[in-house]
């Protein structure tokens, strides 16, 4: 059973179990099922016209929610080997982890969040990361017997990375702990963080490649700078994209080692015998302070120098306007709706507009409005 996992990993003969009860796989675990039923759902293909930062349509060579989901995969499968935790559920959160953001990146949720909220305010809005547990739990229509993929507990337990006291009230077992403040396992821990480590690092490379961001700015940055000129010592000649691609991934990997390195170091201080263990103490995935520090300060410069760049401001702006736009010419006139999302209790229809605007793809989003308001 061990397969080479210390105690306190989560292991799928162990699981807390699925909503409905199902036969054990043959061949293959718990979580390598949940894997394989997420790369196989809908909601999964729609990640890759889903913006990070930048527009679908922008560039090819821009990061999707799709590729993003892929490199979170690859950043926390590999702390996961070094920290002798489960790989095949991290791999499951974090391909999970994205499938309910909105079209247009954050600010399309943050739109769709003050829609819901102003037309529909007893529904209590509309958050990413419920939704992608929405989505896993409800929304996804493949099995005869139940809706939503039927995955298992810590699976569903790490997509639920955030969650207000409301709405923890209303999920049974998967919120407990966000009204008694304990932890998820590690596993779950460790893509939270592989979700920061993948998403400052490729927001750096992607601003460079836009033009929005330059390397001599970046060097302002402490972390930048050190292992810009690491690579400038080891590579005098080495410019361009060459360079930018050396100085990223030696980042991702100082801040896999540090992460690595400061987790062993809890780990033995607070020696969990096991998952439960995990859930009581306090988190025991983290940086060291100093990491910590410096990843707090690369997190302010990208929301400040490329989120709130007013080439980016300009394209979420429009964004905004369209999701708003649709959640009103929806709101105001269901029959604009196929019969699928149509619903006679107001607060239902709400929520089934928020399901169908969240499901939409950039470019899905732009034909639909252009469909409702070009003649
Ligand atoms: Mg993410």
């Amino acid at each position: 059973m061990s397969r080479g996992l210390a105690s306190y990993a989560c292991f799928p003969e162990q699981s807390r179990g699925r909503r409905y009860e199902e036969p054990a796989p043959q061949m293959r675990t718990a979580f390598q099922r949940d894997r394989d039923r997420i790369v196989h759902c809908s909601a999964f293909r729609l990640l890759e016209y889903k913006t990070q930062v930048f527009i679908n349509h922008q560039g090819d060579l821009f990061r999707t929610r799709l590729t993003h989901s892929l490199e979170v995969a690859q950043i926390a499968r590999s702390l996961a080997r070094n920290l002798r935790v489960n790989e095949d559920l991290v791999e499951a959160i974090a391909l999970a982890h994205d499938l309910g953001h909105t079209p247009f990146g954050h600010a399309g949720q943050d739109e769709l969040n003050a829609c819901m909220r102003e037309f529909a305010p007893a529904a209590g809005g509309f958050e990413h990361n419920l939704q992608s547990l929405r989505i896993v739990d409800e929304l996804e229509a493949r099995y005869a017997r139940f809706n939503g993929l039927n995955l298992c507990f810590e699976t569903r337990e790490g997509i639920l990375k955030h969650c207000s006291r409301r709405h923890a009230q209303q999920l049974g077992a998967v919120g407990e702990r966000f009204l008694n403040h304990t932890q998820p396992s590690l596993e779950a821990q460790i893509t939270n963080l592989a979700d920061e480590i993948a998403y400052n690092n490729h927001d750096i490379d992607d601003g460079i490649r836009s033009g929005l961001l330059t390397v001599k700015q970046l060097c302002e940055l402490p972390l930048f700078l050190r292992h810009y000129e690491q690579v400038m010592a080891a590579y005098p000649e080495v410019q361009g994209r060459r360079l930018v691609a050396e100085i990223v991934r030696a980042m991702i990997n100082t801040l896999v080692v540090d992460l690595t390195e400061t987790t062993r170091d809890n780990l033995q201080r607070v020696a969990p015998g096991d998952v439960d263990d995990v859930r009581q103490a306090g988190p025991l995935v983290s940086f060291s302070p100093q990491m910590r520090a410096q990843a707090t300060e690369l997190k302010q410069f990208l929301m400040e120098n490329l989120y709130k760049h007013y080439k980016v401001m300009r394209m979420t702006t429009k964004a905004r306007r369209i999701v708003r736009e649709l959640f009103v010419a929806f709101m105001d006139e269901p029959r604009l709706l196929s019969q699928d999302y149509r619903h006679d209790d107001a607060l239902l229809q709400a929520r089934a507009i928020a399901d169908y605007i969240a499901g939409m793809t950039d470019r899905y989003a732009i034909s639909e409005h252009r469909q409702l308001f070009v003649m």
